[in-house]
């Protein structure tokens, strides 16, 4: 009975629904990136959400919500495809990404604001023993920017009245 399989089986072909994370664009602009709250861990580039197609099953959206920060390009496929089918282990595994990133973002804001150190002095913090390394340089200059971008934001959100890493995210 190919006709019931059709309508009740499980190839059932699912119904596409526009990325709500690119808006159907298939890329991920400043704009989303804003709307997202992402703006210190993301960079604009082609949508992880719906692989650059612009839409996506709504089933995905059940699994995973569109603002997962660890959900981005640089996973390697296999547990991009996890994460979009809510396979708990690669779920956890984003939590904990999550979590590091959130907590480095409130040290170094908490070093600047509450301990009055320059991006200098908290990239040294950061770096310490690694001074030897041939990427230390690199890394330095990268981190110096990250914070500079902490701090940016943090002074953003006070403006707007409201603490950046006070918002709760759907986790
Ligand atoms: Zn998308």
């Amino acid at each position: 009975m190919n006709f019931f399989r059709k309508l009740f089986g499980t190839d059932k072909p699912s119904v596409l629904i526009k990325c709500p994370r690119c808006l159907g664009k298939g890329r991920v602009d400043q704009e989303d990136i804003r709307r997202l709250k992402q703006e210190l861990i993301w960079s604009p580039g082609s949508c992880a959400y719906c692989n650059g197609t612009g839409t996506v099953d709504p089933e995905v959206v059940k699994n995973v919500p569109p603002n997962a920060c660890f959900l981005i390009t640089n996973l390697p496929e296999k547990e991009r495809k996890k994460i979009l089918n809510g396979h708990p282990d690669a779920l956890e595994r984003g939590r904990r990404y999550e979590e590091e990133i959130r907590q480095f973002i409130e040290q170094i804001s908490y070093l600047h604001f509450k301990k009055g150190l320059n991006a200098l002095d908290i990239a040294g913090f950061f770096l310490t023993g690694k001074e030897l390394m041939e990427t230390y340089e690199t890394e330095k200059q990268e981190l110096l920017l990250f914070i500079e971008e902490v701090v940016q934001n943090e002074k953003r959100a006070d403006k707007n009245g409201f603490g950046a890493m006070g918002e709760n995210s759907d986790w």
